[in-house]
C-alpha cells in the first residue's frame, strides 16, 4: 500500500511551489539542442543550452559515435574497475591530460558525479573546505559528502578568503584544507580570481580545486580557466565536464599522476557506477581533437558573444559584468523577469528566466548563452525581438 504520509508530503510541497511561482515546467525539445530548436511544433532561436561550440550536433562527433557503436556496442558493460574500461576510455583520459596540460586525467559519468567522487576521495571529517558561496550545487553536495568542515567565503572576495584561510590554518584544527571554486560562474559569467586564490593557497598550504565546467572550451583558447591564467602546474584538481562545450556527457579530473592513481582506486562513482558508453567516449575524444587542432569554434563563440552583448547594451539593457560569452540580461523583479522570458518565447527566442533562489532576490535575469553555431542573422533577430519586448514592457 502506498504511503499516505508520502502522498501528503508530495502534494503539499508541490502545491506550495506552484503557489509561489517556483514550479518549473519542462519543455521537451522535438529537435536537436542546436542554435534553433523546436518546441510544441514552433521554431525558436535557442539561447539556453550549454552547447557552447555547437559540438552536440557536430557531424564529426556523430560519425565517431556511430563507429564506436559498431565496434564496441552501446554499453561499457561494467564499472571501470571490474572490466568496463575500454581502450577508448584510456584514450580519452590520455587526450584529456594532453588537453589540460597535466600528467594524467580520470573520466567520470558526469561533471556532477565527478564532484561527488573527487572531493570525498581526499577530504574527510578532519579536514576543512573553503568554498565560494556561489559554487555550483554539485560542489556543495560533494563537499557535504566528504564530511569536512565547510567554510563559505564571500563570492570572489579575496580578503575574506585570506582571512578564513588564515584562521583555519592557525586554528590547527584541520589536517588538510582545500579551497574550491568554479572557474567561471554560470549565472553572471564572471571568472574566478585564480592567481590570487593560488597565491593564498601557497601561503597557507591549501589544496586547490577548480571546477571549470563553464570555462573549458571557452577560456584559455579552449583549454580552460586554469590555462587562461597560466596556472596549469599550480592547481591540484582541474575538474571539467564533457557535457557543455564538449557537447556530449561525462566529467573528469585532470592533475598529477599520483592524484589520478588515487582517484582510480578509491573514488566511489569510478568503482561502483558503470563506465561511460563507448559512443559518448568516442565523441568526446573527437571533440577534444577538434579543440586542440583549431580555435575556430572558440573564436566564433567569442565573436558571437561580443556581438550579442554589444547589441543588448546599445539597446539599453543591463547585461551585468560578464567576462565570458554568458550574457545575463538583468530585469530585476522576479515576476517581470518571468513575463519577459515568456514574451521572448512568444516572439521566437528561447532564453530562460533565472530568479531567486538561484540568484539573489531582485536580480532576476534572462540568461543568454550564445554559441559558435549561431549565425549573425539569428543574433540580429534576437536583438530585434529583445528591442520589441523591452520597449513593450518598459524595461528599456
Ligand atoms: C554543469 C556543472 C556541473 C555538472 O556537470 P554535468 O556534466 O552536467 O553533470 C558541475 N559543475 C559545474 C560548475 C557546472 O556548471
Amino acid at each position: 500500500m502506498a504511503s499516505k504520509t508520502l502522498d501528503q508530503f508530495l502534494h503539499d510541497n508541490l502545491e506550495d511551489l506552484k503557489s509561489r511561482g517556483l514550479y518549473n515546467v519542462i519543455d521537451p525539445l522535438e529537435s536537436p539542442n542546436g542554435p534553433v530548436i523546436e518546441i510544441d511544433g514552433r521554431e525558436l532561436i535557442n539561447l539556453s543550452s550549454n552547447n557552447y561550440l555547437g559540438l552536440a550536433t557536430d557531424e564529426r562527433l556523430k560519425e565517431a559515435a556511430l563507429e564506436a557503436v559498431q565496434k564496441y556496442g552501446v554499453g561499457a558493460g561494467a564499472v571501470r574497475t571490474i572490466n568496463g574500461t575500454l581502450s577508448l576510455h584510456v584514450q580519452l583520459e590520455e587526450k584529456l591530460a594532453e588537453f589540460k596540460n597535466t600528467e594524467a586525467a580520470i573520466a567520470y559519468q558526469s561533471g556532477f558525479n565527478c564532484n561527488m567522487a573527487a572531493i570525498s576521495a581526499v577530504m574527510d571529517k578532519n579536514d576543512a573546505i573553503l568554498s565560494d558561496e556561489l559554487n555550483h550545487a554539485s560542489i556543495i553536495d560533494g563537499c557535504r559528502l566528504s564530511k569536512a568542515k565547510i567554510i563559505r567565503f564571500n563570492h570572489s572576495d579575496m580578503d575574506d578568503l585570506y582571512a578564513k584561510a588564515k584562521e583555519a590554518k592557525e586554528s590547527g584544527q584541520y589536517k588538510k584544507i582545500m579551497v574550491i571554486t568554479d572557474g567561471v560562474f554560470s549565472m553572471d559569467g564572471d571568472i574566478a580570481k585564480l592567481p590570487e586564490i593560488v597565491e593564498i593557497a601557497n601561503r597557507f598550504d591549501l589544496i586547490t580545486y577548480v571546477d571549470d565546467a563553464h570555462g573549458s572550451g571557452v577560456l584559455g583558447k579552449g583549454a580552460g580557466t586554469v590555462k587562461h591564467f597560466g596556472l596549469s602546474d599550480q592547481v591540484d584538481f582541474q575538474i571539467g565536464t564533457l557535457s557543455k562545450a564538449i557537447g556530449v556527457v561525462g566529467g573528469y579530473v585532470a592533475g598529477k599522476k599520483l592524484l589520478i592513481d588515487w582517484l582510480k582506486v578509491c573514488s566511489r562513482p569510478f568503482l561502483f557506477s558503470t563506465a561511460l558508453p563507448p559512443a559518448d567516449v568516442a565523441a568526446c575524444i573527437k571533440a577534444i581533437e577538434i579543440l586542440m587542432s583549431s580555435t575556430e569554434l572558440h573564436d566564433k563563440l567569442w565573436s558571437n558573444g561580443r556581438y550579442l552583448k554589444k547589441g543588448l547594451k546599445e539597446l539599453g539593457f543591463d547585461i551585468g559584468e560578464s567576462e565570458t560569452p554568458i550574457t545575463p540580461c538583468i530585469i530585476g523583479d522576479e515576476v517581470l523577469t518571468q513575463k519577459f522570458s515568456r514574451r521572448l518565447n512568444e516572439e521566437g527566442v528561447y532564453a530562460k528566466a533565472i530568479v531567486f533562489p538561484t540568484v539573489p532576490r531582485g536580480t532576476g535575469r534572462v540568461r543568454n548563452m550564445p554559441t559558435a553555431a549561431h549565425t549573425q542573422e539569428m543574433l540580429d533577430r534576437v536583438l530585434s525581438i529583445y528591442e520589441k519586448v523591452g520597449k513593450e514592457m518598459g524595461v528599456i
